[in-house]
């Protein structure tokens, strides 16, 4: 097998319109920056104590709250940092003694390694899976905090979110980083949803959203009056208070919120997360179910049930190299769809967030088709 990339130009007619399939720092709709650019003189360069922000911060709170359906006394929260970010906010604010984890690829194994090195916190209850599936949660009156990833973006696995154990028994934490905005999820079965707005929402990095039920924000309280000490740009109740003004604790990417907001608008004119949970459906079930039919493909998680919506992960056979591949690819336009680094397959990685159009997926398995034959 050869990494070196042969000079193979892909057909015009098997070329996608946008060549953006990565799994984070996404696609972000060529629309949401039209809109950007054209409201940038008066929103860019302004202050985020000012309403042009805080509007935007607003219909953001408001639309996520359309969006999944929340129930009253939900708060929709921001800070700085990015989902990895609030893994440190979560350890702080939300977990009390002890929490489980549901360790199934390179995310979730980070959050339970972090909360496994706090000083302050017993050593979490872990249930491990091997990579291409997930385990379940169990109950465990021992644990006031359960830690769920509603996508594995490393391994393409996911699972639905549901409470292990009964609502007063311990908050339900959801890593929802790439799920969000592309999978279905309940409301009733979760405390805490964060995630990051590279994703699903088609925008840039560096920001956290979480998703709090009342239960959480009852936790945050109460572990506040404990006294713990928290760091402050890492405590949830100040993030809190700063999101019931439409605000955040520190500046923020003013062009990254613009672009989620746009997006998640974009997504409600649509038919709101049933339509892209649908469309995102679309789009992987044209992934799987050619790597089915194809001689050289073969979906990497077996487990129907299991497989990933929004992020598509593709074993190729030993015959080609799938380096070789993604290296056409990119050669041609067609970026990002390598495996997630630490997994170490000879795989491809296709994520197909609502931005992406379901017809350039199917025009990418016909380009993938194209190369692997003139590899061969
Ligand atoms: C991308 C990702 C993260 C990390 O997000 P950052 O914004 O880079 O901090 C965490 N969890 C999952 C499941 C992810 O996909």
């Amino acid at each position: 097998m050869s990494s070196s990339s042969p000079d193979i130009t892909i057909p015009a007619d098997l070329r996608p319109s946008d060549g953006r399939f990565g799994s984070g720092p996404s696609k972000v709709r060529a629309d949401a920056m039209a809109a950007l650019v054209a409201a940038a003189p008066t929103y860019l360069g302004t202050s985020h104590r000012q309403s042009p922000v805080k509007s935007v911060v607003g219909r953001l709170r408001a639309g996520m709250g359309e969006l999944f359906a929340l129930p009253e006394g939900f708060e929709v929260v921001f800070g700085n940092g990015g989902a990895a970010y609030f893994w440190d906010v979560a350890l702080f604010s939300l977990i009390e003694r002890r929490s489980q984890h549901l360790s199934f690829g390179n995310f979730s194994e980070s959050f339970t390694t972090m909360v496994a090195n706090a000083a302050h916190l017993d050593s979490p209850d872990v249930i491990e899976s091997p990579a291409g599936t997930h385990p379940e949660a169990k109950p465990n009156p021992d644990v006031d905090a359960y830690a769920l990833t509603h996508n594995e973006t490393s391994t393409g696995v996911a699972m639905e979110v549901l409470r292990p154990a009964p609502a007063e028994e311990g908050l339900v934490l959801v890593d929802a980083t790439s799920a969000a905005g592309g999978m279905r999820v309940d409301p009733g079965q979760f405390d805490v949803y964060y995630f990051s707005p590279q994703k699903g929402f088609g925008s840039d990095g560096g920001l956290w959203i979480a998703l709090c039920s009342p239960a959480a924000l009852a936790r945050v309280d109460k572990i506040k009056a404990t006294g713990r000490w928290i760091p402050e740009s890492l405590s949830l109740a100040t993030a809190i208070e700063n999101a019931r003004l439409n605000q955040t604790y520190n500046t923020p990417g003013l062009a990254t919120l613009f672009l989620m907001c746009d997006q998640l608008e974009w997504i409600l004119a649509n038919g709101g997360l049933e339509w892209a949970a649908s469309r995102c459906e679309t789009s992987t079930n044209i992934l799987y179910g050619w790597a089915e039919k194809s001689d050289f493909a073969t979906p990497f998680v077996a487990d129907h049930a299991a497989r990933s919506p929004v992020v598509a992960t593709i074993d190729l056979d030993d015959s080609i190299d799938a380096k070789a591949v993604t290296k056409v690819l990119r050669a041609n336009g067609i970026v990002d769809t390598e495996p997630y680094r630490r997994l170490g397959r000879n795989q491809l990685r296709v994520a197909v967030y609502p931005s992406v159009e379901p017809d350039d997926v199917a025009l990418l398995t016909g380009a993938i088709d194209h190369v692997v034959s003139a590899l061969s």
